[in-house]
């Protein structure tokens, strides 16, 4: 089902396709340059691809909220001008993304130039799906290729609209970010080898209540990070001090312990003890406590020594590993600790020969904080997109691709 029809499959040669990228990249509030251009590398295998293959490349993106409205500041032109030194000649731009002036922009291309069109999110149609828009966007297109992994989750006109037009014709294609980020999660949540850990950060549990639920449908060990170890904390009756609760979600995690336990299947294991501090600050005075010992004033901050040591032992042994979310608030140096020896456990484990795979847009970022980026097997480009995909949902713009 997942084995999607890509751009090697399909002659391109001379063709006039539209690219659907991910391109949304932070810009400096500032200077308005971009100010980690990722994204945009990450695109180049499939652009640079269809470039030589002398396509007629006509690429789109969303970038930031513009929230249906015209917003300079969030123009992708910046983002054309950073390809043509990416691909090392010069990318077109036009300040539109339908209508007249980009039909005539579309039809002077030629073969082997690359056309970038104004921020898709700048018309309410985009995100509303909107059949005319999809239409207009398809308009002396011949073949759709969908590389923006990022927006999978999201059923837009270009990423889902504009692709069932072409799916029609056996000719919506996935690109290769697209098809490396598919290979690498359903690696790790469908053709796994066992054992299989998932370590779960991050801050709240809401949000992530189906990745723990599918996860334990599968996993041999789930370990509980993060700022949501103390809604589990507070589920189980231990004081938790001022740390951050997810009250609504104390319910869910007394189900979660009580249905765990009872199938027994999934080794859940949640932090024996915490670091903590009574503010949230660089060098803050940090003490650890078991758990049934954090006083009224403490915050956990991070995982304890004990949990770290816990934790790397399951690390060691697991030949697949699934990590998303951070042990601590790890923006914060003094709370990092948890987050960075977990990230070197992984780091090992993947270097003896086990599939590390993390996702989310935090986790990405505190292993570029510790300079780790290249020690995974994979890291998902797409936050809420690898999110869902590893809680086992079917994602809308992957149902929009022709399979082979
Ligand atoms: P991801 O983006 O990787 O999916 P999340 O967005 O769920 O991760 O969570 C990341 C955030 O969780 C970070 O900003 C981090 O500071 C925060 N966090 C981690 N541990 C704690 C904690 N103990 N208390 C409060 N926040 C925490
Ligand atoms: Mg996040």
């Amino acid at each position: 089902m997942e084995d999607f029809l890509t751009i090697e499959d399909i002659d391109v040669t001379g063709k006039t396709v539209l690219l659907r990228g991910d391109f949304n990249v932070p810009l400096d509030k500032q200077s308005g340059q971009i100010t980690d251009q990722r994204r945009l590398e990450a695109a180049l295998p499939t652009i640079e691809y269809l470039l030589l293959k002398n396509a007629k490349v006509i690429a789109c993106s969303h970038m930031g909220r513009p929230k249906g409205e015209k917003v300079p500041a969030l123009s992708l032109k910046i983002v054309a001008d950073k390809f043509s030194q990416l691909v090392d000649n010069p990318v077109k731009f036009v300040d539109d993304c339908i209508g007249e002036k980009v039909d005539k922009a579309k039809s002077e291309l030629n073969p082997g130039e690359m056309l970038i069109l104004e921020n898709l999110r700048f018309y309410p149609q985009e995100k509303a799906n909107d059949v005319n828009f999809s239409q207009q966007l398809a308009r002396g297109i011949d073949i759709y290729v969908n590389d923006a992994f990022g927006t999978a989750h999201r059923a837009h006109a270009s990423t889902v609209g504009v692709a069932n037009i072409f799916k029609e014709k056996g000719l919506s294609l996935a690109g290769f970010l697209m098809i490396k980020e598919i290979k690498y999660l359903s690696a790790a949540i469908k053709h796994y080898t066992r054992p299989v850990i998932a370590i779960l950060g991050g801050s709240k549990i809401k949000g992530k209540i189906e990745l723990i639920e599918n996860f334990s449908s599968f996993v041999d060990s789930l370990l509980i990070g993060g700022g949501m170890v103390y809604t589990f904390l507070k589920a189980q009756g231990y004081n938790i001090g001022k740390s951050i609760l997810d009250e609504d979600s104390i319910p869910v995690a007394r189900n979660i312990l009580s249905h765990i336990g009872r199938e027994a299947k999934v080794n859940f294991i949640i932090p024996a003890d915490s670091i903590t501090a009574e503010q949230i600050k660089e060098h803050a005075d940090c003490q650890v406590y078991q758990n049934d010992e954090i006083p009224d004033q403490a915050i956990g901050v991070d995982i304890g020594p004990l949990t770290v040591k816990i934790f790397k032992q399951a690390i060691e042994n697991a030949k697949t590993i699934i990590w998303n979310g951070p042990m601590g608030i790890f923006e914060i140096d003094c709370f990092a600790e948890g987050t960075r020896q977990v990230a070197q456990a992984v780091a090992r484990a993947t270097d003896q020969g086990a599939l590390s795979v993390l996702g989310g847009g935090d986790t990405a970022a505190a292993v570029a904080k510790f300079d780790m980026e290249d020690n995974f097997s994979h890291i998902s480009t797409g936050g809420g997109a690898s999110l869902e995909y590893m809680s086992g949902r079917s994602l809308p713009a992957l149902q929009a691709l022709n399979s082979r």
